[in-house]
């Protein structure tokens, strides 16, 4: 079964991208690495002024950017795809109504995959901006987001927001592949869920 859905075309994503950045950095080294990172992308107005709202994709795009330039790739990778998760974990908590959660996580994996994909689909705004969304479920189950707005090395952010809901909602065995497919400009992100 395959869903595309349209995302809103004012370019906005969900202020986690930029939060959970923050808390990624501060965790790996200190307020000092994250001023430096935000400063870098020129943000450093939103350590003080914390987004509670959607935000211009384009703000948590420059953030991303200026993670690669300032750190060593692993390092960079790494942050990214901690952040990730605490956006996934994030995600879990706030956009997923306590009564799914307990329903997903007693259902049989093949039966819970495909409800997690399309309450992904709906919240897609939340990760995946003015890129367009569009889920498969199966064995494995797939995500293709077409246009990533935050794309990266390795898609580390989107694998870490992915490994959480997953992993927490439909098994703890899960493993997420990512590529971009043939290598064209433009080419999808191809997200592979194997539980
Ligand atoms: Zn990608």
């Amino acid at each position: 079964m395959a869903l595309a859905v349209s995302i809103p075309s004012n370019a906005v994503i969900g202020p986690n991208a930029v939060l959970q950045t923050e808390a990624a950095l501060v965790e790996a080294g200190g307020r000092d690495l994250a001023e430096r990172v935000f400063a870098q992308a020129g943000l450093s107005h939103l350590l003080t002024e914390r987004p509670g709202e959607m935000i211009d994709e384009e703000i948590p795009k420059a953030l991303f950017a200026a993670l690669f330039e300032s750190l060593p790739r692993d390092e960079a990778l790494r942050i990214a795809h901690r952040a990730g998760e605490l956006t996934g974990a994030y995600i879990l908590h706030n956009r997923i109504p306590g009564a799914v959660r307990t329903l997903l996580k007693v259902l049989p994996a093949r039966f819970a995959a495909p409800l997690l994909l399309s309450a992904i689909q709906k919240h897609a705004w939340t990760f995946a901006g003015s890129g367009m969304c569009t889920v498969r479920s199966g064995a494995p189950s797939r995500i293709e987001i077409e246009n990533n707005p935050l794309a990266m090395p390795d898609c580390a952010w989107h694998v870490g927001v992915f490994e959480v809901l997953f992993g927490s909602l439909v098994s703890p065995k899960v493993r997420v592949g990512h590529d971009h497919g043939p290598k064209l400009a433009g080419a999808p992100c191809c997200f592979e869920i194997a539980y």
